[in-house]
């Protein structure tokens, strides 16, 4: 082969490389932040689904007069609730969207 053919050769693979690193990169960058921030999200579900007991209102064991997240006195027994490690009760539904949302922290003690 002649050496001007050698480098158009080189150089044609080298944009080609280029070209192609470039557009992984582009294409790569947000999936891996969307796949982290989906895998980050999956997690915290998880902590939130396992952390306390959830009880139904009805139980003898739950006893709780009032969820201090949508202030509801009057809790109906068929009602969910969790009661996080630090005994504070919440309606299942309240608190664990305030713990997706906001903080895994206990909203009345700051206890995670
Ligand atoms: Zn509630
Ligand atoms: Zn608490």
């Amino acid at each position: 082969m002649e050496p001007a053919v050698v480098t158009r050769l080189f150089v044609g693979g080298v944009a080609v490389v280029v070209f192609i690193v470039g557009g992984l990169r582009c294409c790569a960058a947000p999936c891996y932040m969307a796949w982290r921030e989906r895998r980050a999200a999956e997690r915290r579900r998880q902590e939130v689904e396992s952390t306390g007991r959830v009880l139904l209102a009805g139980d003898g064991e739950a006893e709780l007069e009032q969820c201090m997240i949508c202030c509801e006195e009057n809790i109906a027994p068929e009602e969910e609730l969790r009661f996080l490690p630090c005994s504070h009760g919440f309606h299942k539904q309240c608190i664990d969207k305030w713990r997706l949302q906001f903080s895994l922290a206990c909203p009345l003690c700051r206890s995670q």
